[in-house]
């Protein structure tokens, strides 16, 4: 990996702050709770994964709770691109330096995985056009392609929010603080997030 500057801007701690407002809101919680049991809402952590014949399992990319960033044994991390998987894992060094740890809620997801979130979240937004606002579709979902990375829980969101940018790790959408994907930053930090998925030219191919 090359040297990376430091870049320091306000910026991200605002971008975190509104989507911290935006996400509560939507999700309707009033307390904040621990980001574990918010991020994601659908999936590992819905409860409903893995108890019905034929769900998603470990090898679609489902993950258990509490696995960091630097075990190797699961689906969802070994599937990664591996220039990703390299700039989280540097992240979660030097974040564990300021006593943080990185917990890994979703990486890569099989087809059929991501398929099945994206059933989940419309049967539970009865919606499919509200579901499209936080659930890709398989042919759409960086997740599926090994591009993303969802990272739980506050305590990592807001040290990617101040520091992600200096290893190309940036926040891509202002309604999911967890969600990061490698981009190519300048001295401003990182591109300026989409308000939610469906403004994210890709997903509308
Ligand atoms: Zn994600």
């Amino acid at each position: 990996m090359t040297h990376i500057s430091r870049k320091r801007t306000h910026r991200p701690a605002l971008i975190l702050l509104l989507s911290l407002v935006t996400a509560s809101a939507i999700l309707g919680v009033l307390l904040w709770p621990s980001a574990s049991s918010l991020a994601p809402s659908f999936g590992a952590h819905s409860g409903i994964t893995g108890e019905e014949a034929g769900a998603a399992t470990e090898a679609d990319g489902v993950l258990p709770d509490g696995v960091t960033v630097f075990e190797d044994e699961y689906a969802a991390l070994a599937n990664l691109d591996p220039t990703l998987l390299q700039a989280i894992r540097a992240t979660a060094t030097d974040a564990a330096h300021d006593g943080i740890t990185f917990y890994v809620n979703s990486g890569w997801r099989s087809p059929a995985y991501q398929n099945q979130l994206l059933e989940e979240a419309i049967a539970e937004y009865d919606s499919a056009e509200e579901a499209a606002r936080w659930v890709a579709t398989a042919d759409t979902s960086p997740h599926v392609s090994g591009n993303a990375i969802d990272i739980g829980d506050w305590d990592a969101w807001s040290w990617l929010s101040d520091h992600g940018a200096d290893y190309n790790l940036c926040q891509i959408y202002l309604n999911e603080p967890w969600h990061y994907e490698l981009r190519p930053t300048t001295d401003r930090g990182c591109p300026r997030p989409y308000p939610d998925p469906t403004y994210d030219p890709r997903m509308q191919e």
